[in-house]
Parts: structure tokens; C-alpha cells; sequence
């Protein structure tokens, strides 16, 4: 049994995996708001709310998938790679044509799982070691070593969370310099903390990033409309 929970598919017939697990503790993280996938809509949420959560073995998972015909899987939530299954789960997509886009904050990175990952987003919470431990509970010494080994920009988008209380933009523009560092090429996404209402300071922060690391871009979640369609409890 893996830690897989929930699962919904996009528009776009890729489909996206949440995990039930991950051992840090960031200020900013969504699920301390919501175990759901906030892109449904309030009455499946509802829904949702009212049935707890129950894990699903790999078997069925791939099952899943392959009757909804999807070919792209997100693998977050959580995180993955704090699964044991996780490497197995991935095994077991590929052999089905089924590719696996890691969503990880890096730690737990391995040879196998890089070479099992069509495409890893990896986030770096913090470059500056007192932020990373006062953000997430936790030091980012080994972060800092993985993104050094497995930043390549084929297989790797860079990703931050803005939360100006900690996060600031001088601390972005500091991530930015280290992704540089290791190679220009690697895209950059920011994304807005989920906590914050008023986006034109962060808009401003993503302008100025982009000076330090021309890669520099973010995502308008915040208007997307189109809700995904749920494949995992069903309600
Ligand atoms: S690493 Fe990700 S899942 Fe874990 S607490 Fe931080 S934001 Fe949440």
C-alpha cells in the first residue's frame, strides 16, 4: 500500500497523485488548509470532507489511470518520495506508458528516481539555512547538495514559495543567484503562498527575479476556472 489518496484528472488529460505524507512542517503548506485538491469544487469538496482518507494500492491506482486513459501523472500532495512504494508506483506507471512528473522539495532525490521521472519540480523552500529551518522544521544542507546534482535543465524546474513574512524577495532573489549558479538554463517558477491576498507585490518580486535569472516565471492559478474532474475517492 502506498500513501496515494486522491486523485483527479486535468482538461488537459494528465492527472495528478497527492501523497499522504511528508515529515516537515512549512509555515505556508496548503494541507495544513486543505487535504483536497482546491481546483474541485466546493460541493465535491464538501463531499470529500465527509468520507476521511484511505490509501490505494499501486495496483489499483495504475487500474485508475489507465481506464482514464491518462498518460501524465503529477506526484505531490505531500511528499512522494517520503513514500517506500514510491520507486515501485513509478516502476509500475512506466511499464503501463504511463509518465511520472515528481513534485518534491528534494531531500529524499535519488539516482532512481531521476531516472524514473520524465520531469521533477523541486522546490527550495530557502537558501539561507536559519529561514529553511524556521519555514519547515527542517535543515537544507541536503537540498542544497541535491539541487547541485540534479539540477539539469532538461529534467528540472526550479520552484520557491513568495511568503513575504519569511520568504521575502531578497531571499527569492538569493535562490535565483543559486540556481544560476548551477546552471542558467533551469527554469524558475514562483509561486504566491496560498495565505496571500494581495498579488502585486509578488508580481513585482517575479520582475525583479528575472533580472538575477532570466528563467524566472509563475502560473496564474488564481484564474484558472475549469475544475478538474475527480477519479480518486469518488463521491
Ligand atoms: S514539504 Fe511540501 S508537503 Fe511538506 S510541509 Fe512543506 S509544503 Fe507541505
Amino acid at each position: 500500500m502506498s500513501y496515494v489518496y486522491h486523485i483527479v484528472k486535468f482538461k488537459d488529460g494528465s492527472a495528478y497523485l497527492m501523497f499522504d505524507v511528508c515529515s516537515w512542517n512549512c509555515l505556508y503548506c496548503v494541507r495544513n488548509l486543505n487535504m483536497w485538491c482546491s481546483s474541485l469544487s466546493a460541493h465535491v469538496q464538501a463531499g470529500l470532507k465527509t468520507k476521511g482518507i484511505k490509501y490505494i494500492g499501486i495496483e489499483e491506482t495504475v487500474k485508475i489511470l489507465k481506464e482514464n486513459s491518462v498518460s501524465l501523472v503529477f506526484l505531490g500532495g505531500g511528499e512522494p518520495t517520503q513514500d517506500p512504494m514510491l520507486s515501485d508506483l513509478m516502476r509500475s506507471l512506466k511499464k503501463e506508458n504511463i509518465e511520472s512528473w515528481l513534485i518534491t522539495n528534494g531531500e529524499l532525490l535519488s539516482d532512481e528516481l531521476f531516472e524514473l521521472a520524465k520531469g521533477i519540480t523541486f522546490s527550495i523552500k530557502a537558501l539561507d539555512r536559519a529561514k529553511h529551518i524556521r519555514l519547515t522544521g527542517m535543515d537544507n544542507q541536503k537540498v542544497v547538495e541535491n539541487f547541485k546534482r540534479y539540477g539539469k535543465p532538461e529534467k528540472v524546474v526550479a520552484e520557491t514559495v513568495y511568503f513575504p513574512a519569511l520568504i521575502d524577495c531578497n531571499e527569492v532573489v538569493e535562490i535565483a543567484k543559486f540556481i544560476e549558479s548551477v546552471d542558467s538554463r533551469i527554469r524558475f517558477r514562483i509561486d504566491p503562498a496560498v495565505q496571500l491576498k494581495d498579488l502585486s507585490a509578488f508580481r513585482e518580486c517575479v520582475k525583479n527575479v528575472k533580472m538575477v535569472h532570466e528563467k524566472t516565471y509563475y502560473i496564474k492559478f488564481r484564474e484558472k476556472t475549469e475544475a478538474p474532474e475527480l477519479l480518486y475517492p469518488l463521491v
